[in-house]
Parts: C-alpha cells; sequence; structure tokens
C-alpha cells in the first residue's frame, strides 16, 4: 500500500489503497466504526504535528493559547490542552469544557461581551482571567468578588484603535461590542485601582484569519507598542499580555499558506521590546483556527445522484445545517468551494466529472460544492469537506430542518 499526501489545501491528509486516511484509519472503515454519516473527523496527530510546528516556529518564549470556540468538542480541547499554555473561552459553557480538562484555571481565559453576573460569579469563583469588556463589568466583577472573598483576576481588553483585516490593515479607530477604548482604558484603570483590584494584564484582539505575514507581525507591534502606552502612562508593572494570532490558513484557491517566518522575527522584536520597557510581562498568543482547523473534515454520505439539464448533483446526507462555512454562510458572500473530495476514492487513475455536491435541505443554498471537478462517484461515497477542523459544527445552525446532528470524533 503506497501512502501519498493529497494536493494542496489538504495536503496534512495521507491517501492510501486509493481512500484518505484520518487518524491512520481508511475513510470507509473510519465510518463504519462512526456507525453513521455525517460526521466530523479530527485527527490527533494532526492537531499535535500543528502545535509542535506553531512553537517551533515562534519564539519559545511566547505563550501560546488555544481559543475553544474554535472546537470546543470536550475531547479536542482535552487533546489541546496537554499542548499549550492557556484556553481561552467565550462562554461559561466554554468555561466548564476548559475546566474539566483539569487545565491550570490561572491559565484559563474568559473574554467576550456582556457577561452576566451569574458568569461573572462562575469565573471569579473558578478563579480564571477574566476579560473585562465593559466599565459595567469591571463594578460588577467587584461587588461579586466581595460578596464571594474572592479577589477577581482581570485582564482589561482594549479595543485598539487599529484592525486586523484579512486583505491589509484598515486603519483609524472603529466602534465596537468588544473591549474598552484604548483612550477610555488609563480612566478603567484608575478604576479598578480604585476597587482595589490588581490588573493581570491587557488583552488585544485586532482581527483573525489572515494569511498576510506583514500584516499580522504590524498588528502584533502594534498591540505591543499600545500595551506598553497605556501601561507607561498607567505608571505599572502588567503580569500579562494577550494578544490575538490573527493567523489564517488557505480556503479557496489560489491562497497561500501564511508563511510564519517574518511573524517570529516580529515576535522576536515584540518581545525584546517588552522585555526593554517592561521586564517581567509575559506575552500570550491566542489562535483557534490555525491550530485546529486544517485538522479536521466533514464527511457526507451520497444518498442520491441527479442529473438536472445536464448538471451532475450528488445528494448527500449532510449540508449547510452542519456545515454553514462550507455552504456559504447563508448566502451573505460570493460562495466559493472549500477544498473538497471522494474519500473513499482517492485512486489517481479514477476519472473525474464536474459536479456539485448538495444537502437535503429545501433551499438552493444547501450546497458543499459547486461545479467541482471530484472523482466520479455514487450512491453511498463519502464526500470529504476539508479545512473543517474549525468553527465548524458549533457555528451552523443544526436546528434548522430538523435533521439529525453529525456525529464528531477525535481520531
Ligand atoms: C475568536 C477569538 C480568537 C481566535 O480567533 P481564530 O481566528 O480562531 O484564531 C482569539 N482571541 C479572541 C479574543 C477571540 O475572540
Amino acid at each position: 500500500m503506497s501512502t501519498k499526501p493529497v494536493h494542496a489545501a489538504m495536503h496534512q491528509f495521507a491517501v492510501a489503497g486509493g481512500e484518505l486516511l484520518v487518524g491512520g484509519i481508511p475513510l470507509s472503515r473510519l465510518a463504519l466504526r462512526v456507525g453513521r454519516t455525517p460526521f466530523y473527523a479530527y485527527d490527533r496527530a494532526l492537531l499535535t504535528q500543528r502545535v509542535r510546528d506553531t512553537r517551533a516556529a515562534l519564539p519559545a518564549a511566547l505563550r501560546l493559547h488555544f481559543s475553544v470556540k474554535a472546537n470546543p468538542m470536550p475531547a479536542v480541547v482535552q487533546h489541546m490542552a496537554a499542548l499549550v499554555d492557556g484556553l481561552d473561552v467565550a462562554s461559561a459553557g466554554e468555561m466548564k469544557t476548559a475546566l474539566d480538562t483539569g487545565f491550570d484555571p490561572a491559565h484559563v481565559s474568559f473574554a467576550g461581551p456582556g457577561k452576566t453576573p451569574a458568569e461573572l460569579a462562575q469565573a471569579i469563583a473558578a478563579g480564571i482571567l477574566l476579560n473585562v469588556e465593559s466599565d459595567r463589568e469591571i463594578d460588577t466583577a467587584a461587588r461579586i468578588g466581595d460578596e464571594l472573598g474572592i479577589a477577581p483576576r482581570v485582564v482589561v481588553r482594549v479595543n485598539p484603535d487599529f484592525e486586523l483585516k484579512g486583505s491589509g490593515m484598515r486603519m483609524g479607530g472603529g466602534a465596537k461590542p468588544f473591549g474598552i477604548d484604548a483612550e477610555r482604558v488609563p480612566d478603567s484603570l484608575r478604576r479598578l485601582d480604585a476597587l482595589g483590584i490588581a490588573l493581570q494584564g491587557l488583552h488585544i484582539f485586532g482581527g483573525s484569519q489572515s494569511l498576510k505575514a506583514d500584516a499580522i507581525a504590524d498588528s502584533h507591534a502594534r498591540g505591543v507598542e499600545l500595551a506598553l502606552q497605556l501601561a507607561g502612562e498607567a505608571g505599572r508593572a502588567l503580569p500579562g499580555l494577550y494578544l490575538g494570532a490573527g493567523f489564517g490558513i488557505p480556503y479557496f484557491p489560489g491562497e497561500q499558506r501564511l508563511d510564519l517566518a517574518p511573524v517570529a522575527d516580529n515576535l522576536e522584536r515584540c518581545l525584546a521590546r517588552l522585555d526593554a520597557a517592561l521586564p517581567g510581562t509575559r506575552l500570550s498568543l491566542e489562535s483557534g483556527r490555525y491550530l485546529a482547523g486544517e485538522a479536521g473534515i466533514y464527511v457526507a454520505r451520497v444518498v442520491d445522484r441527479k442529473v438536472s439539464r445536464g448538471q451532475v448533483f450528488l445528494v448527500t446526507d449532510g449540508g449547510l445545517h452542519h456545515h454553514l462555512a462550507a455552504s456559504g454562510n447563508f448566502g451573505q458572500v460570493i460562495r466559493k468551494n472549500y477544498p473538497a473530495a471522494i474519500g473513499n476514492r482517492m485512486d489517481a487513475a479514477r476519472a473525474t466529472e464536474n459536479v456539485s455536491v448538495v444537502g437535503p435541505l429545501c433551499t438552493p443554498l444547501d450546497v458543499l460544492a459547486e461545479r467541482m471537478d471530484l472523482a466520479q462517484a455514487d450512491i453511498g461515497d463519502l464526500v470529504v469537506v476539508f479545512q473543517s477542523g474549525a468553527y465548524g459544527l458549533s457555528a451552523s445552525p443544526t436546528a434548522f430542518l430538523g435533521h439529525p446532528a453529525p456525529a464528531e470524533v477525535l481520531v
């Protein structure tokens, strides 16, 4: 049995005996093991490899955090917990998943606007880092801390006056529901002082899903400068600085893989700058999609094959309700195909055919692949959508039309 890599975006998955291998298991055998389709499968070895490669590429002093919302499957979070320095959560539900792994609460952080008093109380009681997004959250956290007799561990999330754009930087202060506007942060720091709460750090998230190393480096450098300015003005030490990594993955034809080398060089400079101006500040980078996205696939079975006015449709048991992003987000963007393949028909000699892969929903938006050249497929074959390890199932409207939810496996 020869093993050869698949092209482009799916390069991390191997092929043997005409089948895609997931966790070393041929896809049709994995489908039998799961017992039903559709399903999401996440490859443990690929997750590990991605974290290792990322760490190897970035400065050793940098701390790497996993953003749980990218893939909150408990088994995945458990796996990632052993590999990263921090877990970032965005809800009480994610906080529970993170804490269930046994992770040190001191390195679990909770961000997101509109945290309720109940959520704040849970976070304070658990001893995790609270990324406060408003003065209301600061006041409520202080009150709850008093009631519980536990000092809240507060990181102030800053709404920066810059933005990371996938297509370059868009400058100028923007209005955002996230964080406290940079120019108002000094007031908020004084508020913390008055309430007797020690500042644990600043959190700055410039943006996400960028494939441009220069734009990412620029956003990191600006984040560090902003943090130095805010801490300097307040004349205080900063235990931690938490930056959104912004690292993207290639989804569509023509997109180039992110080159981490210039990002790492810049981060070395950022660390040196921090060390000179604010010795003792630990720099952490948060990433979800980049760490998990390429290690996951979505698998649906062909249940019908139709030809309509010359166009071949493979109708599957999966679709938009399980994988909103691959379907094109309810038609709000110009739809492009995620990389896809017929995972049990991977032999190079097999003839291809131009087909559209659709789901069972009564909407023309339920498309997984539009007019793609795929291996000739028939009923029972397995359609694979790659780049599905982040913002897949948990970011999809599973209740829409009432079909069963897909299975999820970590292999
Ligand atoms: C969602 C989120 C991230 C992770 O974004 P990715 O694109 O998945 O890397 C990081 N930081 C914060 C504050 C977030 O909300």
